[in-house]
């Protein structure tokens, strides 16, 4: 059928779709074992595999000089995780204030975490050492599907005017899918102002390019209602603080939270997480034990509905309580241009005088309704995953199923049950796995944890060899002499 539709084809044993995060620490990994350049195609729509990270962490107010949420050995660039980016950067900026943070945190200090710009800078030098560019094929992936002779066949639309054909297919024994997140997902009251209004300016996602909000109220005094109680409104709210101060601006911000938490709270006494004024927190996005103790050995046993409610029992929004922006929300509350509340919303409206009104309801059943110029939606990134073509297509005809937060169901080794074929395998990493054995997969941590047990499994597949010691003590000097793999 290939054949006959005219598609060329291209034979090579691996491919990896996506060209993010997840697909480059993969191929690092691969290349690290072993794996040359010309076994490997990364099959993506960006040029750089930090590209959609930098976008999505600039709009949400992180931007290259600003600190990161993950930790100082949380390196998708380094999978031995040393030394440190702590390290890097106090060997850089000549200061040893980096590694007294990091030995301190979390009892002295906030956890120390790494700038954009130092994540970006050695992604690059590493994407250099394996020769990352030579493995780049872009385009827009459009289906993975099982082939009867066994393995897969993906197939590429390329850019326009790249190629002489509309599509071409990659025949492969392994495929490896991390594409990220499937789209935006909107409030639905949000959603209804702006398709119903047609306004798209007033009414934003944190995370798509919003300046003129921010450009705005250098103007003139404002009010914005900020929804969302997650790491990206703590990072609004400090960029609205910041400009307030810095511009010296009368800037009112109202603060709705749909759970606001009052105390420490948490299933029982040995599982609990801090919190008060609205917020939960918590260093990462899950308890550390995930990425490495017993809650990540505990996860691996579990399955179906007792799988879903671990998930439950440690899940749920939160943020880290970091001291500056503690001590900026404490002058807000004091200085009465920071407004938080618990409300539900119902719906929101265009007022008399052009301005937005959100008709708000309070547990208690009292009735808000803040006026305001801007509203910036914090509340989500995470679509269902069969918004993407690609995953809505192997649920349907490529037998992959759902876990039980109805995500992709992989195995303990990122396999996607359901979908071998022959002696192939297809394997997922990324938020689309999202509720499976291990937990932090949406973390550079995670997607390095995925990335091992990837290889691992290719190995037992006489794929690559086996990462030992040895092989790995050398990999690591060449890795610190940057030299190529
Ligand atoms: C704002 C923000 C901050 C974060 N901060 C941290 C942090 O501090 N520490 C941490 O550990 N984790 C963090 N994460 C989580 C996670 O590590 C990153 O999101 C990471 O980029 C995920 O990698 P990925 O490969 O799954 O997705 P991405 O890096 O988004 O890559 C997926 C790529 O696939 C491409 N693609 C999708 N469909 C197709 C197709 N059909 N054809 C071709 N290409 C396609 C997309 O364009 C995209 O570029 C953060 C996430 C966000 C959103």
């Amino acid at each position: 059928m290939v054949a006959g539709a005219g598609i060329p084809v291209y034979d090579v044993p691996f491919v990896t779709v996506g060209g993010g995060i997840g697909s480059f620490v993969t191929v690092d990994y691969l290349r690290i074992y072993g794996v040359p350049t010309s076994h490997i195609r990364i099959l993506s729509n960006i040029d750089h595999p930090w590209q959609t990270y930098q976008f999505l962490t600039r709009v949400s107010q992180i931007p290259i000089p600003e600190r990161i949420r993950s930790d100082s050995s949380s390196r998708p660039d380094n999978l031995w995780g040393w030394p440190s980016y702590a390290l890097e950067e106090a060997w850089k900026d000549k200061n040893l204030g980096h590694l007294w943070n990091v030995l301190t945190e979390p009892l002295l200090n906030d956890y120390w975490t790494p700038r954009a710009g130092t994540v970006f800078q050695n992604l690059d030098r590493e994407a250099k050492r394996i020769r990352y560019w030579d493995m780049l094929v872009k385009g827009q992936v459009r289906m993975v599907r099982r082939r009867v002779g066994g393995g897969y066949f993906t197939i590429l639309t390329p850019p326009e005017g790249a190629a002489t054909t509309k599509r071409v297919a990659f025949r492969s024994r392994f495929v490896h899918i991390a594409v990220g997140y499937p789209g935006l997902r909107f409030l639905p009251d949000l959603q209804e102002f702006r398709e119903k209004m047609g306004d798209y300016q007033h009414v934003v996602n944190a995370y798509e390019p919003h300046e003129h909000v921010y450009e705005f109220l250098k103007t003139r005094p404002g009010t914005v209602v900020v929804r969302g109680g997650g790491i990206v409104a703590s990072r609004v709210l400090q960029r609205l603080f910041d400009d307030r101060r810095k511009f010296n601006l009368q800037t009112q911000i109202v603060h709705i939270f749909r759970t606001f938490v009052t105390g420490s709270h948490g299933p029982h006494i040995w599982m609990r997480r801090k919190g008060g004024d609205g917020w939960a927190y918590q260093g990462f996005n899950y308890p550390k034990s995930v990425w490495g103790g017993q809650l990540k050995a505990e996860m691996r046993r579990l399955d179906g509905a007792a799988r879903a409610q671990k998930y439950k029992d440690m899940g749920g929004t939160n943020t880290p309580k970091r001291r500056h922006w503690q001590a900026q929300m404490r002058e807000g509350r004091n200085g009465s241009f920071y407004h938080p509340f618990q409300g539900t919303v119902d719906r929101v409206e265009r007022g008399q005088d052009g301005r937005l009104v959100s008709y708000v309801r309070s547990k208690d059943g009292t009735l808000r309704q803040p006026v305001s110029d801007y509203i910036i939606d914090c509340t989500g990134l995470e679509a269902d995953i069969a918004e993407h073509r690609v995953l809505a297509d192997l649920l349907q005809n490529s037998g992959a199923y759902r876990n039980p937060l109805n995500r992709l169901e992989v195995e303990r080794h990122f396999e996607v049950k359901g979908t071998a074929s022959g002696d192939g395998a297809l394997y997922a990493s990324g938020t689309a796995t999202l509720g499976g054995y291990f937990p932090g997969v949406d973390t550079f941590l995670g997607l390095q944890v995925a990335a091992q047990e990837i290889a691992d499994d290719l190995a037992r597949r006489g794929f690559c060899k086996k990462l030992g010691p040895v092989r790995s003590t050398a990999q690591w000097f060449k890795w610190a002499f940057n030299s190529q793999v």
